[in-house]
């Protein structure tokens, strides 16, 4: 078997020109990340760590630094045998550093919890739940400091300077909400990740959109029908005829038959309000009423009169 050998300043992620300084913050972030307690039971990170732990052991020190740097890694790991194939070879003084950071870290991780829910309201029309709908929110909120990781301190110990020691960034982001068609008031949407910021490293809650339909000035809903109240010239309901009904879509004719009564109800079907969580529509329920003539002229009155006689024969 050859010998295997590592990149320590690929492990670290830092330049080959890095300073001490640089080379400790990354060191020390990526300890956090992997160490064993924050990641139990995962081997893969219980590799990184170890692989972190030996590069901080060398890159850290710049004797051995001088030296790597001068080898190169594939020398470097025969010059110092076995120790580079990730057998534990903690030194004690890294060893003592680490646990101080991680004591501290894993105090923070205990407490750790997600972020709590956000809620905000969406007034949509009638004819936006018809059609759906997309709608652009600007949302504000807080999240993780990337430049400390959360922990609000700089590698010196120091407030870190990007968030001012709370860990934590505010944020302005625009998210698009899509409104399926056939949405309900009362309905919930459900942004995953978009609520309040963890607490101690924990991962954000989630932000939900409580959906308000406006009241119609023409059409009632009634689940996924829609009920309109129409007005009808008495003599259509009478002699029969066609009107014209209007919908969320394009109006459509109807026929009317003879001698409809007032209040009746006509069913169209599948013109109603798209199903939510299914294909097709709900209907169109059409009520006629009878509109009577305010004013009559001298002939249409001696026709009804003409009408009266005829009815009580
Ligand atoms: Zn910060």
């Amino acid at each position: 078997m050859g010998v295997e050998y590592k990149d320590y300043y690929g492990i670290l992620g830092v330049d080959r020109r890095a300073d001490e300084r640089e080379i400790k913050a990354a060191f020390r972030r990526l300890a956090r990340r992997y160490h064993p307690d924050v990641n139990p039971g995962n081997p893969a990170a219980e590799r990184r760590f170890k692989d972190v732990n030996e590069a901080y052991e060398v890159l850290g020190d710049a004797e051995k630094r001088r030296r790597y740097d001068m080898l190169g890694p594939a020398n470097w790991a025969r010059s110092v045998g076995g120790a580079a194939n990730g057998k534990a070879r903690s030194g004690q003084t890294t060893f003592d550093f680490f646990q101080s950071v991680f004591n501290a870290a894993n105090a923070r991780r205990a407490r750790a919890r997600q972020g709590r829910d956000l809620e905000q309201d969406i007034t949509v029309t009638l004819e936006e739940a018809f059609g759906g709908s997309t709608r652009v929110f600007s949302i504000q909120g807080e999240e993780h400091c990337a430049r400390c990781d959360g922990a609000g301190r700089a590698p010196t110990g120091r407030p870190c300077p990007a968030c001012a020691g709370s860990g934590l960034v505010a944020y302005t982001r625009n998210i698009e909400v899509k409104l399926p068609a056939g949405v309900r008031d009362g309905s919930r949407i459900r942004i995953a990740h978009e609520g309040g910021a963890g607490v101690m490293g924990g991962p954000k809650g989630d932000l939900y959109f409580h959906v308000h339909v406006q009241p119609h000035p023409l059409f009632r809903r009634d689940e996924d029908n829609l009920l309109i109240d129409l007005d009808v010239p008495f003599t259509t309901l009478v002699l029969g005829g066609e009107v014209d009904v209007p919908t969320l879509g394009r109006p459509v004719r109807m026929k009317v038959p003879p001698t409809t009564a007032n209040g009746c109800s006509f069913r169209l079907a599948r013109l109603g309000m798209p199903h939510l969580s299914a294909d097709g529509r709900g209907d169109l329920v059409v009520r006629v009423n009878t509109v009577l003539p305010r004013q009559m002229s001298d002939r249409e009155r001696r026709l009804f009169e003409e009408l009266r006689a005829l009815a009580s024969d």
